[in-house]
């Protein structure tokens, strides 16, 4: 291997991966480290013996409206095997009902006088709004009003992060699309999305609208997998190196200048700058610094992926949902057979999110507890049986973003630009950004400088 790089990136996941592609691009000589010993980190998809497959993260891709980035990232999508949507037919289970429509959370679901109640809180809130606020539930109390929040959005922040929502800092319920709701007529909605403010807590009713016109895609066959291969494969015409199984063991800095790194396969690499896309935590035990406070890891949930096969096809045609409500124990659902139109041999492919607390010791879900679940939501036959199950632990899968995550978080970014000026940091290293296309455009705007 060649022992001397413009760029060492750490973690090959999405972040990783699109930060070696703009950079080596440009001419630099990038060298990629995973500890995994298969590239693409949540972005990969997983292959039963049988040749079934199932995803891991993020499942379906969607353009970001840049039109360099998106033909970096999208040519070869665009002319292969894989099908476009120009909207996700998403919906969203509350209050015992499955809404087909939108994936937003429906007021509609409360009964007619909290219904008439939360709407008039909400337009009537207008006037509390502000541009900070102390932490979540005060947030959304002024947002949305307190029949709304106590009903609807604060049952299901708490479900979802197994934290009380005065815990969590500003902004937490965002990270599962809890930003607006549905109420009123699709005809006064759009009126009253002229004004900003209820622009801001009310949605359309329906996936129609709102659309942003950028495509979406999902191979026809297979799973999201295959784009990994894609990039690597562009990465390494590109002249990229990619090592797998292996991390970082020590670092040499010089004046706050990182310029040579110990691998754990015992290499050493000299390079000019170093791009972390992995948990902070990892890097600050690397630096030869005496700390006041000794650092500790962040804190994120775990994930359940229960990856099943159903003997009957799904009788709602979602592409996927998300359940908020707190009597169920899953949260995201994505139904293989209404993306790719058609079910397998063996029946119908469904990947189900379910959250754990960090380190919890509560036990694996089991399929038939979980398809039960899914019956109860409406979302396949009730003599529905399970042909296949896997169940996979994700650990420190999302953020649980308390108020103190946020002070830790930000003590950790301070502390590592401090002690090294050639560093960037990206994806998991930053903590703060969460979604695959946030990222990307983040990795992109930042690294192309
Ligand atoms: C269950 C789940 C569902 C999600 N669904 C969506 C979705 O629908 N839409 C969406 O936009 N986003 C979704 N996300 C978020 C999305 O997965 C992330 O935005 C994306 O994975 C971020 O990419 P990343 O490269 O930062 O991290 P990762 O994908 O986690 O990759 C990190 C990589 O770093 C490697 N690594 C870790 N530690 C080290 C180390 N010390 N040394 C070397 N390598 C290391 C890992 O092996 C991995 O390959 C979901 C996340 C989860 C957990």
């Amino acid at each position: 291997m060649n022992n001397s790089f413009d760029d060492v990136i750490v973690g090959a996941g999405i972040a990783g991966i699109v930060a070696g592609l703009v950079k080596a691009k440009q001419g630099r000589r990038v060298l990629l480290v995973d500890s995994a010993h298969v590239a693409g980190g949540l972005m990969k998809s997983m292959h039963t013996e049988e040749g079934y497959v199932f995803d891991y993260g993020t499942h379906l891709l969607s353009e970001l409206a840049i039109e360099e980035l998106d033909d970096l990232l999208f040519s070869e999508v665009r002319k292969g095997d894989w099908l476009q949507f120009d909207y996700l037919k998403s919906g969203h289970y509350i209050k015992g009902v499955l809404g087909e429509k939108s994936p937003v959370v429906d007021a509609g679901t409360m009964d007619l006088a909290n219904y008439y109640k939360g709407l008039y809180e909400l337009v009537e809130t207008v006037s509390q709004r502000s541009s900070s606020y102390g932490n979540l539930i005060e947030q959304l109390n002024c947002t949305f009003g307190s029949t709304i929040t106590n009903q609807l959005i604060a049952p299901a922040v708490e479900k979802l992060f197994y934290e009380p929502a005065s815990n969590l800092a500003p902004d937490s319920h965002l990270l599962f699309g809890l930003a607006r709701v549905q109420g009123f007529s699709a005809e006064s909605v759009r009126i009253l999305k002229q004004f900003e403010p209820l622009n801001e807590a009310l949605a359309f009713r329906s996936h129609h609208e709102g659309k942003t016109g950028q495509t979406r895609f999902y191979p026809s066959t297979g799973g999201i997998g295959q784009w990994v291969n894609i990039l690597l494969e562009k990465l390494s015409g590109f002249g990229a190196q990619v090592l797998l199984g292996t991390q970082i063991e020590s670092l040499g800095v010089e004046n706050g200048i990182v310029n040579e790194l110990t691998l754990s396969n015992g290499e050493q690499v000299q390079c000019n700058s170093l791009t972390w896309t992995v948990p902070l935590f990892g890097l600050l035990r690397l630096l030869p610094i005496e700390l006041a406070k000794p650092i500790e890891p962040l804190k994120f949930l775990d994930s359940y992926l229960v990856h099943l096969i159903v003997d009957r096809a799904p009788i709602t045609d979602l592409h996927y949902y998300c359940n908020y409500d707190p009597a169920f124990s899953h949260f995201r659902t994505t139904l293989y057979s209404n993306m790719q139109s058609k079910g397998d041999e063996l029946g119908y492919r469904a990947t189900v999110e379910v959250f754990r607390p960090n380190d919890s010791d509560s036990s694996k879900p089991t399929g038939d507890s979980i398809l039960k679940e899914l019956i109860d939501c409406g979302v396949f036959p009730s003599n529905s049986k399970v042909v296949y199950e896997k169940a996979e632990l994700l650990k420190n899968s999302f953020p649980i973003p308390t108020i103190n995550f946020r002070k830790m978080q930000s003590d950790q970014l301070y502390i590592a630009k401090k002690y090294i000026k050639n560093i960037e940091l990206f994806g998991k290293a930053r903590g703060d950004i969460f979604f695959m296309n946030d990222v990307i455009v983040d990795v992109y705007e930042n690294a192309t400088r």
